[in-house]
């Protein structure tokens, strides 16, 4: 895996909302759940989870998706482009859109998550793929340990 120097750097669409990370990615995935679908008006979403506390955002977002409690969605208040999202339990990692960041392509999905709402032509290759999610917490932290080891 190629390895991008740090901080990544990012932007909405529009510009108005810039973002920074000083960490590597704990890991990267695509979900094809039909929330995705619609949420991100594609095929998949395409997420990278970071430590919440590498992550500086600059420009105004507001918050969109189903505005629930349990999962945040925020959105560049100007191009209303999805930015990140927040989970509620997982306060220590926040969930980047891919696409968000200048160098998109040196972040591939190294997990696909919920295979049973996919799309039949929607094809990701990936290093691990789920029916639904990974089942334990011992799971994802065994995927983040593996993902780790690509990045310095
Ligand atoms: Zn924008
Ligand atoms: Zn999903």
């Amino acid at each position: 895996m190629k390895t991008p120097r740090l901080p990544l750097e990012g932007s909405c669409l529009c510009g108005m909302v810039r973002v920074s990370l000083s960490a590597s990615p704990l890991l990267t995935l695509a979900c094809h759940c039909r929330g995705c679908q619609k949420l991100c008006a594609s095929d998949y979403s395409l997420t990278a989870m970071f430590p919440a506390d590498s992550f500086s955002i600059t420009g105004d977002v507001a918050r969109g998706g189903l505005r629930s409690k349990g999962r945040e969605h925020f959105y560049c208040h100007s191009c209303l482009g999805f930015v990140y999202s927040r989970i509620a339990g997982a306060d220590e990692r926040i969930n980047l859109r891919i696409s968000v960041l200048d160098d998109a392509a040196a972040l591939p999905p190294f997990v696909e998550v919920m295979t049973d709402e996919k799309q039949d032509w929607a094809e990701v290759s990936v290093a691990h793929s789920y029916c639904r999610f990974p089942e334990t917490a011992e799971d994802l932290q065994r995927l983040m340990a593996q993902y780790s080891k690509g990045w310095p």
